[in-house]
């Protein structure tokens, strides 16, 4: 099969230099499974990814939690992609459902964002996930399947994509998805890979979940198949974001 276990850690809207600096360290003294078995990525805040980026371990990696839609320019507040270029970030996480949600951005947004930040070079992580009133109409798989197909639309190359698949629901609120919740979503998003994309990008691409993981229920959610790794926010403050990381193995 092949595909490379990854664990985000999505630091949100959180941390001083002083607490940036600590995890950094913690980060660095731990032992984890090689690079050829776990592939981590860490993403500060805009603020902190120098810090980050020239002080984190050499095999641990940084993304950006947002980037603009397009080249940068008149745009107050914002931050392009060629920034993030700039400073050798190579990742970035686009269609949080914090951003789609809070500051109502669409598909066709996120997919636009996906499309410019890939064409910059950068890699993304993806996020599509339903709410709960969603999940409780039975209307899941529509929902992800629209939001994964606005972005496959305007993929140039899956090889630099992660989709992360986050119900609502589940971030944040302690609420984790049980291990079948999680695996059917992620079969039937790969089953959606396979028939609208090829055989070979549903094969091929990590399909990572995230909500609520911590460092008790990661290993259980790591068994499942077509579960290839994680997009972890509030734990990934804390030392057991170091457990997460190693239920690679
Ligand atoms: C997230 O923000 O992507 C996330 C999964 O958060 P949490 O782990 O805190 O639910």
């Amino acid at each position: 099969m092949g595909r490379k276990f990854f664990v985000g850690g999505n630091w949100k809207c959180n941390g001083t230099t002083e607490e940036v600096k600590k995890i950094v360290s913690t980060l660095n003294e731990a032992e984890v499974p090689s690079g050829d078995v776990v592939e981590v990525v860490v993403s500060p805040p805009f603020v902190f990814l120098p810090l980050v980026k020239s002080t984190l371990r050499p095999d641990f990696h940084v993304s950006a939690q947002n980037c603009w839609v397009k080249k940068g320019g008149a745009y107050t507040g914002e931050i392009s992609a060629e920034m993030l270029v700039n400073l050798s970030i190579p990742w970035v996480i686009l269609g949080h459902s914090e951003r789609r949600l809070i500051l109502s951005e669409a598909n066709e947004f996120v997919a636009d964002k996906v499309a410019y930040a890939l064409a910059q070079g950068l890699k993304v992580i993806a996020c599509v996930g339903e709410t709960l009133e969603q999940r409780e109409s039975g209307s899941t798989m529509e929902v992800v399947a629209a939001q994964t197909k606005a972005i496959a639309e305007k993929v140039s190359k899956w090889s630099d994509v992660v989709l992360a698949y986050e119900p609502v629901w589940a971030i944040g609120t302690g609420k984790v998805a049980t291990p079948a919740q999680a695996q059917e979503v992620h079969f039937e998003l790969r089953k959606w890979l396979k028939e609208n994309v090829s055989a070979e990008v549903a094969e091929t691409t990590r399909i990572i979940y995230g909500g609520s993981v911590n460092g008790a229920n990661c290993k259980i959610l790591a068994t499942q198949p077509d579960v290839d790794g994680f997009l972890v926010g509030g734990a990934s403050l804390k030392a057991e974001f170091v457990d997460i990381i190693k239920s690679a193995t």
